[in-house]
């Protein structure tokens, strides 16, 4: 077969990225590195987000690469920076890369992919969620600041954050796509209160954050004034992508445990056997269609086929931890603790009871399940779009309680 230039490009790229994989397993062992430290290496030889540009923590290669760094990182026993800062790796970064200035992400990007700053998201409001666009938390411009006040909620980690990317009204007279912008917030400056939140699994992840007189450089601006939108829709696709595209190896996650509990219990009727069967076949259509997502995926910000890893992930989740919890029979009301916790992570779960009351949450975080199905059925099958009587409206005129 003749081999195409985009085939030797491709592996020339893979090639690359295993030498430099190589080189720093070599000159920093995983098993005696301090995390931070391996993970400020990987950063500077850009194996940190590959399609990231050079000297941003990337080689400007295909994101498909990633795949591969993170599985052989993964076998030698490397940290993961996704799990010491998921917003900020997930979500933040992204975002940081494309509509950040360059002093921004010579100054954020490197300490959060250490895990040395952690980061949250500041979108949803109590009166804002599925329609986040509709937000009212305002910024005003005073010199060269802006001056932020209102109220976000369901902030995961803003109790361990250090910095966040925050979207608020600056033109109440615009449509309200139009009226939005963009900062990163520092969480330590004063008018800034974090607030816990309780889960049902007794938790809490995330928290209300009010902001009273916030002052934030106009430096710290990311995008256009009025542009906050479009700098959003970077974050929300990443985060789609963050949440359901992942790629773990085949049979492993939350259908191990389903089948490790089977097994334990010498099961052997056949209905709760077909049941276990299904769920195996469904967790590995998505993590099929997720490889695929990603081989596909030729520029850094997904688009809304992450929608489909999001969908088949929630749906997925909470029917496999239906089902632990139908063979734990009696047990599976045996909760344990609901001690209030300050969580340093996000969706940990110690116990099989305690991962079926988090996975209720997996179709509401990143966009609900019926949203997402809206977004399938309006930017991928092309059907006929909801109902929005707002959308050309000055937000100021939009009747609200
Ligand atoms: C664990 C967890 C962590 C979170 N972390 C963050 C975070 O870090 N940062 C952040 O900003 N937000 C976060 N969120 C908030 C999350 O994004 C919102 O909860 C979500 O977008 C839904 O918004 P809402 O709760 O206001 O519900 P609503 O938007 O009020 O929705 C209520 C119901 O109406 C349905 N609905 C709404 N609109 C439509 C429509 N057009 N068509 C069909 N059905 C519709 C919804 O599907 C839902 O069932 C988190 C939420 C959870 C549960």
């Amino acid at each position: 077969m003749a081999v195409t230039d985009a085939e030797t490009t491709t592996d020339k790229d893979e090639a690359l990225v295993l030498e430099k994989i190589d080189k720093l397993l070599a000159e920093f062992d995983p098993k005696t590195t301090d995390a931070a430290e391996f993970l400020g290496a990987q950063f500077d030889a850009g194996l940190a987000w590959v399609h990231f540009p050079e000297g941003n923590g990337g080689l400007g290669l295909s994101p498909k690469l990633q795949v591969l760094i993170n599985s052989r990182l993964a076998a030698a026993g490397a940290p993961s920076a996704y799990y010491r800062n998921p917003i900020g790796h997930g979500m933040s970064a992204p975002t940081l890369v494309v509509h950040g200035s360059e002093d921004q992400k010579q100054r954020y990007l490197r300490p959060l992919f250490t895990g040395e700053e952690i980061w949250c998201q500041l979108f949803s409001e109590p009166g804002a969620g599925s329609d986040v666009a509709g937000l009212s938390s305002r910024a005003v411009k005073d010199g060269d600041e802006w001056i932020v006040n209102g109220q976000k909620v369901w902030t995961t980690l803003a109790h361990l954050s250090r910095y966040g990317t925050l979207v608020v009204r600056t033109d109440p007279e615009q449509p309200k796509h139009k009226g939005l912008t963009h900062f990163v917030v520092d969480m330590h400056a004063p008018g800034v209160e974090v607030r816990p939140l309780r889960q049902a699994t007794g938790e809490a992840e995330f928290n209300e954050v009010y902001f009273t007189d916030v002052r934030i450089p106009d430096s710290e601006r990311l995008g256009e004034v009025g542009e906050g939108w479009r700098v959003a829709l970077t974050t929300l696709m990443n985060e789609r992508v963050s949440i359901g595209g992942a790629v773990p190896p085949q049979g492993s996650g939350p259908i191990a445990e389903a089948v490790r509990l089977w097994k334990s219990k010498g099961l052997t009727d056949l209905a709760r056997k077909d049941k276990l069967m299904k769920l195996w076949i469904e967790a590995e259509v998505n993590r099929l269609t997720n490889i695929r997502a990603s081989q596909n995926r030729k520029v850094g910000t997904p688009g809304p086929e992450g929608s489909v890893g999001k969908l088949s992930f929630a749906e997925t989740n909470k029917r496999i931890y239906e089902y632990v919890v139908e063979l734990l029979g009696a047990e599976g009301m045996l909760y344990g603790s609901y001690e209030m916790k300050r969580s340093e992570g996000v969706m940990g779960a110690d116990t099989l009871q305690k991962s079926f009351i988090r996975s209720r949450a997996n179709s509401i975080e990143g966009g609900t399940s019926e949203v997402m199905r809206n977004i399938l059925g309006e930017r991928v099958l092309g059907l006929p779009g909801d109902i929005r009587v707002d959308k050309d409206l000055p937000w100021s005129k939009v009747p609200r309680s």
